[in-house]
């Protein structure tokens, strides 16, 4: 079935130049960009998509984190898309994230590390980490009409 994923590009990988790379890793297994933009979130944004996130010891170390610098906002559609993402973003921390995945190949942070420095686990990336969340997720950050309805193709190929 195709579905729909919200990724955030976190200040981290758009300070780092890295915009293009990660761009690159969702195109190339064929998921379809339907959207996106850069923002700069601020404090109230952050408590809506990290919503799950905001009572926890780390919390404020992930909003300082995250309103930080510019975030591009990407809508990937695709076969199973947000658990595509989910396999090429890889684990949460880097430490741990597989070579080859996004986290796995541009990031090394670990856990103890962070908390250690009260910062938040730097892993570049966001991805919704299920359907409902996707729903909710692309809601928050687009309207309809930024979110686009054309043919790539991939579609004769992949869909
Ligand atoms: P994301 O939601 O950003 O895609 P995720 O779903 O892999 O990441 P979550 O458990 O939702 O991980 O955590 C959200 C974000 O909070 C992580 O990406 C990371 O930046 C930060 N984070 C998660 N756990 C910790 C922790 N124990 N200490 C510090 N920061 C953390
Ligand atoms: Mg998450």
């Amino acid at each position: 079935m195709t579905t729909r994923s919200l990724i955030l590009i976190k200040p981290d990988g758009v300070k780092r130049g890295l915009i293009g790379k990660i761009v690159e890793r969702l195109e190339r297994p064929g998921l379809k960009i339907i959207g996106m933009k850069m923002v700069w979130i601020d404090e109230d944004f952050s408590k809506k998509h990290y919503k799950e996130h905001v009572e926890k010891e780390f919390y404020k170390n992930l909003e300082k984190f995250i309103v930080s610098g510019p975030i591009v906002a990407i809508v990937v559609e695709g076969v199973e898309a947000v658990e595509n993402v989910r396999k090429i973003v890889g684990d949460t921390e880097p430490y741990k994230a597989l070579p080859g995945t996004i986290r796995g190949d541009f990031a090394h942070h670990h856990v103890e590390f962070t908390n250690r420095e009260k910062k938040a686990v730097m892993n570049l990336i966001h991805a919704s980490a299920n359907k409902k969340e996707a729903e909710e997720e692309i809601n928050l950050w687009f309207s309809e009409s930024e979110l686009h309805d054309y043919s790539t193709v991939h579609e004769d190929h992949v869909f």
